[in-house]
């Protein structure tokens, strides 16, 4: 395992510094394994992105790894409306299982629209809306979010090919269109009966790759 200094000590490029730049990393400790978080800064918004890594992700080959974008509600609130706090924990797990690869926490709320706008997405959402629908009547595109600050955290790590656990085809054109390998690893995540509807969304309106899964050990099916 590489130690996290000379990890952070990789040299950026001048373009990545342009996107953001690397502050600081600590080690963090959960129930699975002790990865290291590391902080970066994206320049034009000032927005605090993390990577969270684990065993030696630079030496080339192939790094489990997974884009997760922020979702307050559902990674620290436990909301079951969606399956993100379910996908983090399951991705966590699996590199603690692999005992490396990398998390990049990307802080692109509600699919980009921000914690606000969610919230009043949600309320639509009660009064009929599905996740689309909702996004298109507060006047948003089905998906804001961009990956390009993916390339310097990912070229910071000195990582260049990846087995990205997703089931959002995007990420992986995303990937590819930045100029990295990328090869997709199914995460299965359990539906509730609260995220159903949302799941079936993202499958029919949003091109996700749905499986059919049982029970997840993280969900709370009743
Ligand atoms: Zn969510």
């Amino acid at each position: 395992m590489l130690p996290s200094e000379s990890v952070s000590a990789l040299p950026l490029t001048a373009a990545s510094t342009e996107l953001l730049s690397y502050s600081a990393s600590c080690a963090l400790p959960t129930p699975w394994a002790t990865f290291q978080l590391h902080a970066f800064i994206e320049a034009s918004t000032g927005k605090e992105h993390l990577a969270i890594t684990l065993g030696d992700i630079s030496d080339g080959q192939p790094v489990l790894a997974r884009l997760h974008s922020e979702c307050l509600t559902g990674d620290t609130l436990f909301s079951q409306r969606c399956d993100c706090g379910a996908q983090l924990e399951g991705a966590l797990r699996k590199i603690a299982a692999e005992e490396r690869g990398i998390l990049l926490y990307l802080r692109q709320e509600g699919r980009g629209i921000g914690l606000i706008n969610k919230i009043r997405a949600y309320a639509l959402q009660e009064q009929g809306a599905d996740t689309v629908e909702a996004n298109h009547e507060l006047g948003f595109a089905d998906d804001l979010r961009s990956y390009a600050i993916c390339a310097p955290m990912l070229k910071h790590f000195g990582i260049q090919s990846l087995k990205l656990m997703t089931n959002n085809p995007r990420k992986i054109a995303a990937l590819q269109a930045l100029g990295f390998d990328a090869e997709r690893i199914e995460l299965i995540i359990g539906s509730t009966r609260f995220n159903a509807r949302y799941l079936a969304t993202k499958a029919s309106k949003l091109g996700h790759l749905m499986t059919a899964a049982p029970a997840h050990s993280g969900n709370t099916e009743k």
